[in-house]
């Protein structure tokens, strides 16, 4: 992308022949990719913004529904961050988010995969075309990453170091049923790994 150039070519038939404008456009295009990604993204943390998590999320859904795939979704939350955040302060909170992010999109690496920030300290992965199983074993290759970060989060009344919480759901789409089925079992999973004592991973 960085190298391609954008052209417009204008033809205006005359009589009995043609008047082609060959215009270079690259700049305006580029800003306009530039514009497009910038809406997309999450101004902190440079992944995918809530918006695009459900743009894509609604797109991949109707998908999984026609084929009769399985799609997966990962409900990512820091465990005691509020303390983080009144321990070390909200910039060094901030930083820990960016971190956070960065890691998991290190381990999640198809390119039909999305990490979005779905809330605050709160994460979600859209895997496509992927059993419970594969969503169990990224979100276990998540935690072991974040671990080895060895963050300090001395507040936290689970470990010495931040620590995630993650619910994981999967559904083949069918017709009576919709995305927030999906979220929702999700979101139940998460709830159900922050009760049983957090840094875990739990299914629904
Ligand atoms: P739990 O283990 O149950 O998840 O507890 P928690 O403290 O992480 O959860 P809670 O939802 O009570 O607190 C989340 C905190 O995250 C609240 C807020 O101070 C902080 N937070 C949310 N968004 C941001 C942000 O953009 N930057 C920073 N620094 N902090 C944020
Ligand atoms: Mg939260
Ligand atoms: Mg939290």
């Amino acid at each position: 992308l960085q190298d391609s150039c954008w052209y417009q070519l204008i033809a205006v038939k005359l009589d009995d022949g043609l008047a082609i404008t060959i215009r270079d456009i690259t700049v305006n295009k580029k800003s306009e990719i530039q514009l497009q990604a910038m809406v997309n993204l999450d101004g902190l943390t440079q992944v995918a913004n809530r918006r695009c998590f459900n743009e894509y999320l609604e797109k991949e859904w109707k998908i999984h529904l026609d084929l009769q795939h399985p799609l997966t979704l990962l409900m990512i939350d820091i465990d005691y961050f509020k303390l983080y955040n009144d321990h070390y302060g909200h910039q060094k909170g901030d930083d820990c988010i960016s971190r956070v992010a960065q890691c998991i999109s290190m381990v999640v690496k198809r390119p039909t995969d999305l990490v979005a920030r779905y809330g605050g300290e709160e994460f979600a992965v859209i895997l496509p075309n992927t059993k419970i199983e594969g969503g169990l074993m990224i979100a276990d290759l998540i935690q072991s990453a974040i671990s080895s970060l060895f963050m300090p989060h001395e507040k936290s009344k689970v470990s010495r170091y931040v620590t995630l919480s993650i619910g994981v759901s999967c559904m083949i789409p069918k017709e009576k049923t919709t995305l927030k089925d999906l979220i929702h079992k999700a979101d139940k999973a998460l709830y159900q790994a922050k009760s049983e004592g957090r840094n875990q991973v739990s299914y629904g």
